[in-house]
């Protein structure tokens, strides 16, 4: 009986992996970090052994695990860390967050195919191992490395045995490799002196051209890469290969990232750092060369230089042989600035993010894995690749609540770069214009090292900021309206009549939020979601833009059959129309969400954008973010209030977030710029400090607004929401789990809110109720969450710690 066991962590709501017996045939693979096929029930799931042991419990019987996938553990040590940290502290099952953190479908290196070749046949093993082996291979003939580990019945080191076969040529050997990958020519100098292949080569220039470019690069190079280098012609190099003094094989054809990249291929800005930029730096240097933990926030506003700054410390980091961990909010945000960093780093930069292919992501992820590329970007996820020797971790726009995912494992990918940075001994770097309360308050406390940038880099200047009173404007006050003011209008005409680019702002997509009916007042709402529909024109669509169903849009009132149907508000396809009524002939272009589903996605309109074949560019906050367009003179946020009346307590930050960062845009290049917000609430304090730019005053307000409502940063928040089709049961369920909380002696320090309907109660057919905790002493409250959640509930339950949205 075999007495090895292995807890493996799967991808189901467990809170615990589960335990399985180790056949022998396996068992000189089975160590932490390797994946492992498993059964479940009648499930077949690939999960992660996460500890091997031999602690086996009287009378319980195990069931063996099915196979090893890998060769290598697929999470280092250190990630593995990182992934019971995460699952602890966001109460999440372990599979799950290692589900998370390694690539969907990263291939089994288990099914790596062997097989015998006429040599290998012909041969004698020269051992019992090799011998076990060709047996193997002369029954089963092809199969994979995965198969022959079972076959033979487990060898203590297949992968040796495999290496000596398959370098005396007794097997072959073929990858498994996803299934974009191709194969191509490759060539490499044969072993020998230099002189002498320049020798060998004869009176052939190309072909001495050839020799000396592989030499200069010192690694192989396919074919085609030295065509196009040398601009000779296949036959060259050919020739040298029958000559001997090149060898050829193939292999995997490395995909290129152009089309992950905006922008075209070149240099770097030779840019001379000023004073604040260099001390920024010079503090990064240092937490470098410390080797030690280092926690920094990077404040300035847009355009003052602090991609410069992370991308020349990112430089830093790899002269000392480290890696930097890249962070942006968005996917969409990516192609921008992988050009810059390709420009720097070339072949060293890796993109991971999952709107790659499968194949692209194994290869990224495979060369980050080997070291071969130190500079990796991506959206939250990439905080996960597999570095060596991890030195910087930067987190820009680190603000943004896309950091948080918002599906179990519910981590926040800013705070868990902290983490994450102080385990390997580097420095993590928070960059923002607008740094979130929890930062700022970290930097006052000294858990953040605060840098400032204060200075515009370039040209640029400040903004001009333009305050539009609605209220003075005489217009019916509906909500989700939104108004073209006599003075927006202005500045519009007077932008287009300078040659000059305009950007404006409607946080919503579709034509209208709602469609109602006149005469009866059905406003069509979603069945599942219990709100209303949105109105999409173009599409001839209602759209609930909570859980997606959609149906066409009715011609008459469905309910009382009258024709009195009215699109209430505007969306940016409403903005659209009524733009091209009072502009006609002006080039617009909208950027949303639904952009990004049609061709050429969000991608094209930037770049019409940035070619100026668009004088105006209407957008949700996808406009707002990264972007950078010199001809932008003019901005404008149609309805501020719209933002500001949101029902959570971070609706004032991200307004004024937003404002800033809108404000941002205008002016980058040569002219000042000028910003138009229009509001009923004009002297509201984010409104009136985006104005100013006194972001010192907005922080102490908002800071002030926090500690006396009891908000984070100055408490910890746990969300508690019950979900269920049923009503009823969702209630007497999260009725439960308060009266139990209420109860915990810690629950004097805690402050308990509910339990109440969550502010969207229906989403997608489920009743939703939560249930909201809120202490000073975080590490107290998850100690009474543990104490008092039940490990199995039996129900659906989420557990949000530190939740970023709350609906
Ligand atoms: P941020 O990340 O703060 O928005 P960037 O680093 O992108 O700012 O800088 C904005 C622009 O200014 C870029 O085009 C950048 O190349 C340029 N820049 C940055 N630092 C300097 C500097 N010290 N001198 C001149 N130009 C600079
Ligand atoms: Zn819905």
């Amino acid at each position: 009986m075999p007495d090895r066991l292995a807890d493996i962590a799967l991808p189901v709501p467990l809170p615990d992996p589960l335990t399985y017996e180790i056949p022998a045939a396996w068992e000189p693979q089975a160590r932490e970090g390797v994946r492992a096929r498993v059964l479940m029930g009648r499930r077949r799931l690939t999960g992660l052994i996460v500890r091997v042991h031999d602690e086996r419990r009287e009378g319980i019987a195990l069931r063996p695990l099915q196979e090893i996938l890998d060769r290598e553990p697929v999470l280092t040590p250190d990630l593995l860390d990182l992934a019971r940290f995460t699952a602890e502290y966001y109460m999440a099952p372990l599979g799950e967050v290692v589900r998370t953190m390694l690539p969907a479908d990263l291939p089994p290196w288990g099914d790596r195919k062997v097989w015998l070749t006429n040599a290998g046949a012909l041969a004698l093993p020269r051992d019992v191992d090799e011998s076990a082996v060709i047996d193997a291979l002369r029954e089963g003939g092809r199969m994979t490395v995965a198969e022959l580990q079972s076959r033979t019945g487990g060898l203590s080191d297949l992968d040796a045995v495999l290496a000596t076969l398959s370098e005396s040529g007794r097997i072959g050997s073929e990858e498994h490799r996803a299934r974009s990958a191709r194969y191509v020519n490759a060539v490499e100098l044969a072993p020998g002196d230099l002189d002498a292949h320049l020798a060998a080569a004869g009176r052939s220039a190309a072909g001495k051209e050839v020799i000396q470019y592989l030499s200069a690069v010192g690694r192989p190079a396919t074919t085609a890469e030295i065509t196009d280098k040398i601009g000779c012609t296949p036959a060259v190099v050919r020739r040298l290969v029958s000559l001997g003094v090149l060898r050829q094989f193939t292999q995997v054809e490395r995909l290129s990232l152009d089309r992950h990249m905006l922008g075209a291929p070149g240099k770097p800005p030779e840019i001379q750092l000023r004073p604040d930029q260099a001390h920024a730096l010079g503090f990064l240097t240092g937490a470098l060369d410390r080797r030690d933990f280092s926690a920094l926030l990077l404040q300035g506003m847009t355009g003052s230089g602090k991609t410069e700054v992370y991308l020349r410390a990112a430089e830093e980091a790899l002269a000392r042989g480290r890696s930097t961990i890249l962070l942006v909010p968005e996917i969409a945000l990516v192609p921008a600035l992988a050009r810059s960093v390709e420009r720097r780093f070339g072949e060293n930069l890796a993109i991971l993010h999952s709107g790659m292919g499968s194949g692209e992501r194994h290869q990224e992820w495979e060369r980050v894995r080997r070291g071969e590329a130190r500079v990796v970007l991506g959206p939250r996820s990439a905080l996960f690749a597999p570095v060596a020797d991890l030195g910087l971790i930067v987190v820009d726009e680190e603000q943004d609540s896309s950091y948080k995912q918002e599906l179990s494992p519910r981590y926040n990918a800013r705070d868990l770069a902290l983490v994450r940075a102080r385990d390997a001994g580097a420095a993590a770097l928070l960059v923002s214009a607008t740094p979130s309360l929890e930062s700022r308050w970290n930097a006052e406390r000294g858990k953040l090292e605060l840098l400032k940038l204060t200075e515009r880099a370039g040209q640029g200047s400040l903004p001009e900021g333009i305050l539009v009173d609605l209220r003075e404007e005489g217009l019916s006050r509906r909500p989700g309206e939104v108004h073209f003011s006599e003075r927006l209008q202005l500045e519009i005409r007077q932008a287009l009549a300078d040659g000059d680019q305009v950007i404006l702002l409607r946080n919503r997509r579709g034509y209208a939020p709602m469609l109602l009916c006149r005469a009866c007042g059905e406003d069509m709402r979603c069945p599942d979601c219990g709100l209303p529909r949105t109105y999409h024109r173009r599409d001839r669509r209602l759209v609930c833009h909570y859980c997606g169903s959609m149906i066409p849009a009715p011609q008459v009132c469905p309910n009382c059959k009258e024709d009195a149907l009215e699109a209430i508000g505007a969306g940016t396809e409403r903005v659209e129309e009524t733009f091209k009524e009072l502009f006609p002939g002006v080039a617009v272009d909208v950027l949303d969400r639904d952009t990004a589903r049609r061709p050429g996605g969000p991608a094209a309109v930037l770049e019409r954008f940035d070619r100026g074949e668009v004088a105006v560019l209407i957008g949700t906050q996808m406009v707002s973010k990264g972007h950078h367009f010199p001809n932008v003179a003019l901005t404008a946020v149609l309805a501020a209030d719209a933002y500001l009346s949101f029902p959570d307590f971070r609706a004032v930050e991200r307004t004024y977030n937003l404002l800033v960062q809108v404000a941002g845009r205008a002016g980058r290049g040569e002219r000042p710029g000028r910003v138009v917000i229009q509001t009923y609430h004009p002297d509201h304090y984010a409104i009136q400090a985006a104005l100013r730019q006194d972001d010192e005053g907005f922080a102490r307000e908002e800071l002030r607004f926090r500690r006396v409502f009891h908000y984070p940063p100055y408490t910890r928040m746990v969300q508690l929401l019950v979900r269920d089709k049923n009503r009823d049961r969702a209630w007497a369920e999260i009725s439960k789990l308060a009266a139990g909380l209420a109860e915990h002696p810690f629950a004097r320090s805690v402050r308990l809110s509910g339990p109440a309907p969550a502010p969207l109660e229906r989403l997608r057919g489920e009743w939703r109720f939560q249930f909201l905790l809120r202490s000073a002493d975080g590490k107290g409250l998850h100690r009474m969450l543990r104490e008092v959640l039940p490990r199995n509930p039996g129900f659906d339950l989420v557990i949000d710690v530190d939740p970023q949205q709350l609906l």
